[in-house]
């Protein structure tokens, strides 16, 4: 691996373990495309809901999936998600997506369409690419794999702060609710059938706990120098 090299960097871990704040920082800090996984099974079940398609209804999200192109893009705050042309960047961050997006990333031909959309996207690019799978699944090559948790507990008062932050209110912002959805969906995408949510075994734990989010981006900006410095070889 030579400075010419891609890097993928795929960070894993349940919902609110900080994956997107690190994984952004580590994006802008080192010149790397961006990849929120997540968005893209959250912009299909907002299509659904939209729709009026059941999320339990297999087919008919898959066609969701299949026919309706999801993009991404630069705005004034940070990186848009539009699907079938439609701006949803606020729209997938409410409690009723929250609520659906398990049930929709669970259906193995959405999952298989989102991979390959999420590989596209990559190309030939280093990529900074946060989800479930992406160590296992979409980029087992990977030269840095880090795999995200926390107390749940933290993960729920997390959630609640960047919701607040985004000017959510309500469901969105209190602690017990979140947390009583992100548990629900932790068990849905740890007992999945397809690419459950898991660390791939190469991966590095990092319990973001007790740690500032300097100190995790300063623990992954290690990792990435090691696989530059094992590149150069
Ligand atoms: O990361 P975020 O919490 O936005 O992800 C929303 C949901 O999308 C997850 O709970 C999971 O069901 C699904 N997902 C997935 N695989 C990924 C990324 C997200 O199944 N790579």
């Amino acid at each position: 691996m030579d400075d010419a090299t891609n890097i993928i960097v795929a960070i894993d871990g349940p919902a609110g373990s900080g994956k997107s704040t690190i994984a952004r920082l580590l994006s802008r800090r080192h010149g790397f495309t961006y990849l929120d996984t997540g968005a893209m099974y959250r912009a299909v079940a907002w299509r659904a809901l939209r729709l009026g398609v059941p999320v339990e209804d297999e087919a008919g999200v898959s066609l969701i999936a299949q026919s309706d192109p999801i993009e991404f893009g630069e705005g004034a705050d940070g990186q848009t998600v539009s699907i079938a042309g439609c701006d949803v960047t606020d729209q997938i961050r409410t409690p009723e997506v929250d609520a659906a997006v398990s049930s929709v990333a669970r259906i193995p031909a959405v999952r298989k369409e989102m991979v390959r959309a999420q590989r596209a996207i990559a190309g030939q690019r280093s990529v900074v690419c946060e989800g479930r799978d992406i160590g296992t699944v979409v980029f087992p090559q990977a030269q840095v794999k880090v795999f995200l948790t926390a107390s749940p507990q933290m993960r729920a008062r997390r959630r609640a702060r960047q919701n607040a932050s985004r000017g959510m209110q309500g469901a969105s912002v209190d602690e017990a609710a979140i947390l009583e959805g992100i548990v629900k969906r932790d068990e849905t995408d740890s007992h999945r059938e397809v690419a459950p949510l898991r660390a791939a075994d190469d991966a590095v734990r990092i319990d973001t706990s007790s740690m500032s989010i300097d100190e995790v981006v300063a623990a992954i900006d290690r990792l990435i120098e090691q696989a530059r410095q094992t590149g150069r070889g």
